[in-house]
């Protein structure tokens, strides 16, 4: 009741509420979140994305309750500490080839600020005055702070605030469920990417740097595509002088099946950008990392007026270094990764299996432990149903009362479960899943 009087929710209707009220979460363990009715939900999505070993983690508890006791925060410019310095020891020999530099931000909207910054002031310091702009692709996703938005592609967080938005280049072609080729998955050869190539043509010269989501982007709809496209983009960043800004705060940390998803590319950024699975999904924190050649075009005397004057209140904070620095730990020494690709064919077959012939399911598409089952009223033509119908929505609505979290995006249903799950907890999700499609589909 004091909910409903008070909170304003992130990114929903509040008038749902009326018919949908909040639930209240009381606590969680594992892959599971539990009301303050004792109901148990299985958190299928990671609790947005962010939530890689399961909640209330002993070993993570137990690091930050020794860390709280400790040091809980300090200033971080002209101060230091031993979490923060752990933290990117930890991290250096996982990151793409030649990233050394590390800003540290409290969430991921901040963390992309700061890369557009970074890479603004870069090309200014290195003489590149003429460039202002920056690229995106097709349906990008990159935060909601207002510089964030503007480098983003997606109307449904952006179209109100367009008077406000610095104008973009955005980049379009990239569809790969429904490419305009008319290719599949198997015989693409990137023929899309002749949309990069007359984007850089015509405005390679000015640009600043381009912001990709690599191989999957999530808020478009857990949307994904081949990491040959992504190669080609880094050459012709190299080409244009232009720096590339790998968002990675939905694809790191093993969500792809690799540390990073660039890495699948075999390409390195210019600029990377991660939060979300960072601390496992326990504190708010991100990183901006870069590399020496970007760092040193900052480093002068200080009458020189070449500092970074970037700054969060909560940068560094040691509580969030610490989880970070445990999580890492336990992402290597359980090989938690590698044992999330054996358990994603696992899942993606037990959807197949379950789905595939449904006349609604026009694609369940994956990485690694990622699955999206896009709904379509037409599967030949893949044709979306009337948005106003909220398909989505009230299979969520069902899937709730059974016991899973299955918050879609539009018509699009995904399984991003924490890389620790079991298949046990999988399989039972797959038909809780099943299930709240069939309650509503087709019809
Ligand atoms: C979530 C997300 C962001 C924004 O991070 P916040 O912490 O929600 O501000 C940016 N980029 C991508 C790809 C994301 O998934």
């Amino acid at each position: 009741m004091l909910d409903k009087m008070h909170i304003w929710h992130p990114a929903q209707q509040m008038k749902d509420g009326e018919v949908f009220p909040p639930i209240i979460i009381d606590h969680a363990k594992d892959c599971y979140l539990y009301d303050n009715e004792g109901k148990e939900y299985i958190d299928i999505i990671s609790s947005w994305w962010c939530n890689l070993l399961g909640h209330c983690h002993p070993e993570i508890n137990a690091a930050i309750k020794k860390q709280l006791d400790t040091l809980e925060h300090v200033i971080f410019s002209n101060f230091s500490h031993e979490p923060a310095i752990r933290l990117c020891q930890a991290l250096l020999p996982l990151l793409p080839e030649g990233l050394t530099r590390f800003q540290f931000c409290d969430n991921g909207s901040s963390a992309v600020e700061c890369a557009l910054k970074m890479a603004f002031q870069y090309q200014l310091q290195i003489g590149q005055t003429h460039r202002t702009k920056y690229m995106c692709l097709n349906s990008a996703y990159h935060g909601e702070t207002i510089g964030a938005l503007s480098v983003g592609a997606m109307d449904l967080y952006a179209r109100l605030y367009k008077p406000l938005l610095m104008e973009n280049i955005r980049i379009d072609g990239l569809d790969c469920y429904r490419c305009p080729y008319h290719k599949t998955r198997t015989t693409c050869q990137c023929e899309c990417f002749e949309y990069a190539e007359h984007a850089f043509d015509l405005h390679g010269q000015d640009t600043v740097a381009l912001i990709v989501e690599p191989l999957l982007q999530g808020a478009a709809g857990m949307r994904m595509y081949p990491p040959a496209y992504l190669t080609k983009l880094k050459e012709l960043c190299a080409a244009y002088g232009v720096l590339l800004i790998d968002d990675e705060i939905a694809a790191g940390f093993g969500r792809t099946g690799t540390m990073f998803a660039i890495e699948q590319a075999h390409v390195s950024p210019d600029i990377l950008c991660t939060s979300k699975g960072l601390t496992g999904g326990y504190l708010p924190m991100a990183l901006t990392i870069t590399s020496e050649k970007i760092y040193q075009s900052f480093y002068a005397d200080y009458n020189k007026h070449k500092a970074f004057m970037h700054s969060h209140t909560y940068a560094g904070n040691p509580l969030a270094c610490t989880t970070a620095v445990e999580v890492l730990k336990i992402l290597n020494r359980d090989q938690v990764i590698k044992k999330s690709r054996e358990k994603a064919l696992y899942l993606h077959t037990c959807l197949k299996n379950r789905l595939k012939d449904h006349p609604n399911i026009g694609e369940i598409r994956h990485i690694n432990m990622i699955n999206a089952i896009e709904l379509v009223q037409d599967k030949k033509t893949k044709k979306a149903f009337n948005s106003t119908r909220r398909i989505g929505w009230h299979i969520f609505r069902n899937a709730m009362k059974d016991g899973l979290v299955l918050r879609p995006i539009g018509d699009v249903l995904y399984f991003n479960p924490p890389l620790i799950i079991s298949k046990e907890t999988l399989r039972i999700a797959v038909e809780k899943c099943a299930t709240a499609i069939e309650s509503i589909l087709p019809y």
